[in-house]
């Protein structure tokens, strides 16, 4: 079998096989290795075994393993963009960004270090904060970027000097797999593991008492059920889940000029992105203008299979979202009106033609919700206040953009937005040394930046008087 488990160092068959999708087709194009719950806990001890040695290592010796592993990747890059655009279904020259991210993101975490700081000194002692590794790490992670969202954990996880036991979504476990392929040849054996499921396996990883942390990416109802099956054993969590973020048009633009940036950030990924722009807020004397524009976009953009080169726009990942999308957009055609799209295309896979809907209530799934596909509501508001009011009524607050002339506007109205982060004139720009996050029930934790990389280690203060006391 072409894409085994990872566990102890060994590359090995699972107890089963898992289809795997191609979700431009419908039809299964790959199997791999599922491990049953014996395979699960083989992983989690040889990660335990091996977390004193890795954790004792000089960080210098973690930064050349990590580089090492970041060459290894980069060089089978053709490999792995094909792999995510066949398993994820998003175009090629997304799977390209996707991939440099990742390979950025292996290098930067492998020269960051989070040495023994002083934080108080004195002439009759002084306090210490070393920074530990908390033991074994699992990571379970979302189908939508496979590979990005993975070494978002794996690469601050290892540097810090835990262990690790992966789980990838069941719908995009072959990167993963490859990811593994490739870390088994590089790390000792144990550091990294591989365990891909279907569907089975959660509950045990949240619940089991020698892993000391797990990193989750993922819906919020998902983040909620690992969050109580963590609590019996204290667990540390980060949990970067979903949103509802808004795309903020103010007065002093051109809709015309607007549109197609606005357009980029809800569409990107089929809108199968946490931080897209998923509901429009336009003020009304641009309204019309500006779902005119948007609508004529979606109308001409090119749906496809991501593997073909014009592809702007790839299918839903799964029959489970594109389900759930359609189901959405048939609520807004009720309530409001469908000026593009609105319907799945009259072809194998899971593709919607891209959706704009417009005159919609506040009250409709489609504003309400993460749809998660490319659908989206554009709504006019009258006044900023009653406008940021709309905006912060959402039990989300992960990202949004605001688009205006005048940066100080964007300013005053970017303090006010409850969210993780907003970006002002800016399409979704997630650099690995910018912390990343949400607020509300977008998540609890951080990633990225030296503050995604503490939450993998935890805090001692040593406390030091130079002599003992007369
Ligand atoms: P999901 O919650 O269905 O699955 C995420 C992962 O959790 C998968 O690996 C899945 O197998 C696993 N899982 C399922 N049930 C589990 C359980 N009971 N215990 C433990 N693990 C379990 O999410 P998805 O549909 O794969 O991904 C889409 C969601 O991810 C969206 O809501 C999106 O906004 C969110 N997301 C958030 C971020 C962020 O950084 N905040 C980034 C990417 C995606």
């Amino acid at each position: 079998m072409a894409y085994r488990l990872l566990i102890d160092g060994e590359l090995v068959d699972g107890a089963s096989t898992l289809d795997v999708i191609n979700s431009a087709t419908g039809a299964v194009f790959e199997t791999c290795a599922c491990a049953d719950e014996a395979q699960l806990e083989q992983a989690i001890a040889a990660a335990k075994r091996a977390f004193p040695a890795w954790a004792s290592l000089t960080h210098g010796a973690r930064r050349d393993y990590l580089n090492h592993l970041a060459d290894a990747v980069q060089a089978r890059s053709d490999e792995f963009c094909t792999l995510i655009t066949r398993e994820q279904g998003k175009p090629l020259a997304v799977s390209r960004i996707e991939f440099d991210m990742s390979v950025g993101l292996l290098r930067w975490f492998a020269e960051q270090d989070l040495p023994l700081e002083t934080i108080r000194q004195a002439d009759e002692g002084r306090v210490l904060e070393q920074r530990t590794p908390l033991g074994v790490v699992a990571t379970i992670t979302p189908w939508n970027f496979p590979l990005q969202q993975l070494t978002l954990k794996v690469a601050p996880c290892l540097s810090v000097g835990n262990t690790m036991v992966a789980k990838p979504a069941s719908t995009t476990p072959l990167t993963a797999a490859l990811f593994g392929e490739l870390a088994a040849g590089i790390l000792p054996p144990g550091v990294f593991n591989v365990i891909i499921d279907a569907h089975h396996l959660g509950d045990r990883i949240t619940s089991h008492p020698d892993i000391a942390m797990v990193a989750f990416t993922g819906s919020t109802p998902t983040g909620r059920r690992v969050m109580g099956s963590g609590a019996g054993t204290l667990k540390r969590l980060t949990l970067e889940l979903g949103g509802n973020d808004a795309a903020i048009v103010l007065d002093d633009v051109d809709a015309r000029e607007i549109a197609p940036k606005v357009f980029q950030a809800a569409m990107i990924n089929s809108g199968q992105v946490c931080l897209a722009a998923k509901r429009i807020y336009a003020p009304r004397p641009l309204y019309d203008a500006l779902c005119d524009e948007l609508a004529r976009l979606a109308r001409e953009a090119v749906v496809g299979d991501g593997l073909e080169p014009e592809t702007q726009i790839g299918p839903l990942q799964n029959r489970q979202q594109y389900e759930k999308v359609l189901e959405i957009i048939e609520e807004a055609r009720s309530l409001g009106n469908v000026i593009a799209g609105g319907n799945a295309l009259n072809r194998e896979g899971y593709f919607i033609a891209p959706t704009i809907v417009r005159d919609l209530p506040d009250s409709a799934r489609l504003v309400r919700e993460e749809q998660f596909g490319p659908a989206i509501p554009v709504l006019a508001y009258d006044t900023i206040e009653e406008m940021i009011e709309r905006v912060n009524d959402s039990e989300y607050g992960l990202g949004g953009t605001i688009w205006t002339n005048d940066a100080e506007r964007g300013l005053e109205v970017a303090l006010r937005i409850q969210s993780g982060t907003i970006w002002v004139n800016k399409l979704v720009e997630l650099p690995p040394d910018l912390p990343f996050g949400g607020v509300k029930q977008s998540g609890i934790g951080r990633e990225s930046g030296l503050e995604g990389m503490k939450e993998f280690t935890q805090a001692k203060i040593i406390n030091l008087a130079n002599k003992v006391a007369a």
